[in-house]
């Protein structure tokens, strides 16, 4: 689980009275857990490669914010 935050989004009309939960998520923490298992089914043949690839998606690749309320993406500029 991500880092839980209170943003402004299209559900609560950009309003800044009305905050809307959202979590920080990693790309990895996005990866739906069949992906999951196939990157870590892949370190096997290729080793270190695919062992990057994970480690690039939990802390190198740019995290997102997603509303929890409507699911949609935001901007990080949206945290309140
Ligand atoms: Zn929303």
């Amino acid at each position: 689980m991500g880092k839980i935050v209170k943003a402004v989004c299209e559900c609560g009309n950009w309003n800044e009275d009305d905050l809307k939960p959202a979590e920080i998520r990693s790309d990895w923490e996005n990866t739906s857990s069949g992906w999951k298992v196939i990157h870590v089914l892949m370190c096997i043949p290729t080793g270190a490669f695919w062992v990057g690839v994970i480690l690039a998606k939990m802390f190198i690749i740019e995290k997102k914010l997603v509303c929890l309320h409507c699911e949609t993406w935001l901007k990080m500029e949206s945290i309140r």
